[in-house]
């Protein structure tokens, strides 16, 4: 019999529908609010690369001697609106201070905590759908200009290493049969093995929200506004109503931390904007998840079109796209794939919700119980969002989490 308790799950990105299924198989009354139609965030655009070896932080040792020629650099992977800078400091300094080797085998052994399983998470999610083919399996084509500069004995494959990843050096010759669209400058590639990528991130969201839906679950259409507590539960303001409910969980991305400041609870969360560009016509067809190493660029064939995705850019949440980016990124595409140097792309830009050490924020506020929350996934919220749900079940329902959530502790940067 279904326990008769309506949770709240605010924002219906991938991480927020992973949450609401999640909550619905386990029996509980659900509602899903966003302010458009799910799954269209940053859950749309990324770049579809689902790695159980995902293990490596972006805030690695040694990471700020790259920073400056990144900056200076206009096509580099990442950029800084000037006059931003002052507002990014803080947690450019907590970004920076998680790049320590001690600190870095625990966060990626968090990381392995999410990511382990989801390859067969999202296949089991898919199952029975008539869409198991929108998950595919994929090796990771890490591709190098510089020969010297492929080591499969770097920190980063070490770590995935450690995890039980397959990592294998090719040479030119065998990258240009494995991806022979590449341009003919990389000199060699390391392939992560063992991975998948999905065809369409967005369908994926839309189908498993159409599974939400059949179980009873309700989608409303509606801007929230603010949270408030009142009679020991959660008053919901939206542009079109009031609601109430004991229970909350805060799914909304990059804009969540926004909605925890009237509850006095700081969250370093930064909005770090990334950019696809698609090219739908393209007969070009990658076979894997292929990341320019050189230029930080992750590209992968989708039921779309070719897409390439990636760049870092802060500048806070809501301005319009960089015009600056977008044909950065069209010259970078030309660069890695010669045939695209004539098509004309289709662009996006999404906003990733990043926390300075890499991990996402799930768990029960301790100031304010029956308030949860499930965001700041970064750059790997696709991936990390099946064993997300799962996890958000098993405190909304009052069970002793499977594994430790010490490391995701929303209120981790406060204590
Ligand atoms: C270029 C790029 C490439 C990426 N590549 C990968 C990849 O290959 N693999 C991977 O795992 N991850 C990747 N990511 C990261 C991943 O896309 C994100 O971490 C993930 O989508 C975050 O999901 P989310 O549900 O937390 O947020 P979102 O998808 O942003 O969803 C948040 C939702 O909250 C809603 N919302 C916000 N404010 C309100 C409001 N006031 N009222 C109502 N609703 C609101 C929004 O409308 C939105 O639907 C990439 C990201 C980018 C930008």
């Amino acid at each position: 019999m279904a326990i008769e308790k309506t949770v709240i799950v605010l924002g219906g990105g991938i991480v927020g529908i992973c949450s609401a299924l999640a909550l619905m198989e386990g029996g509980l009354k659900v509602v899903l609010i966003d302010k458009q139609e799910p799954g269209q965030g940053a859950s749309y655009g990324n770049a579809g690369v689902i790695s159980p070896w995902s293990v490596v932080p972006q805030s690695i040792p040694g990471l700020w001697r790259y920073l400056p020629g990144w900056l200076l650099n206009s096509d580099g992977p990442i950029a800084i609106r000037p006059g931003y800078l002052p507002k990014l400091l803080p947690w450019g300094i907590k970004f920076l201070n998680q790049g320590t080797p001690e600190k870095i085998k625990r966060i990626s052994e968090a990381m392995s905590t999410l990511n382990r399983s989801n390859v067969m998470l999202y296949r089991s999610l898919l199952r029975n759908t008539g869409n198991e083919h929108l998950i595919t399996d994929s090796y990771y084509v890490h591709a190098f200009r510089q020969e010297h500069k492929i080591d499969v004995n770097s920190a980063d494959y070490q770590f995935r290493k450690a995890r039980g990843a397959v990592i294998e050096r090719i040479g030119q010759q065998e990258l240009r049969v494995l991806e022979p669209s590449l341009a003919k400058d990389f000199k060699g590639a390391v392939l992560i093995k063992g991975q998948a990528r999905t065809l369409a991130p967005g369908e994926v969201g839309r189908v498993l929200l159409g599974k939400f839906l059949a179980l009873g679950g309700t989608v409303l259409t509606e801007n929230i506004q603010s949270l408030n507590p009142k009679n020991g539960g959660w008053k919901l303001t939206t542009t079109s109503q009031v609601h109430q409910s004991d229970t909350v969980v805060i799914a909304m991305g990059a804009w969540s931390a926004k909605l925890l400041q009237s509850l006095e609870i700081k969250v370093p969360l930064e909005a770090e904007r990334g950019y696809h560009i698609r090219y739908p016509d393209s007969q070009t067809c990658l076979n894997h998840s292929v990341m320019d190493v050189d230029l930080k660029l992750v590209a992968s064939s989708m039921s779309s079109g070719l897409r390439l995705a990636g760049t870092a850019e802060f500048t806070g949440l809501d301005r319009a796209p960089s015009e600056k980016r977008i044909s950065s990124l069209i010259s970078i595409a030309g660069k890695m794939i010669p045939s695209l140097k004539e098509q004309t792309p289709k662009t996006w830009m999404g906003t990733r919700p990043s926390m300075p050490d890499s991990l996402p924020c799930i768990g029960e506020s301790k100031k304010h119980p029956g308030l949860f929350t499930a965001f700041g996934h970064g750059h790997c919220g696709f991936m990390m969002a099946p064993r997300t749900g799962e996890l958000i079940a098993e405190l909304v329902l009052g069970k002793s989490p499977s594994v430790d959530l010490d490391c995701f502790r929303p209120e981790r940067f406060n204590s």
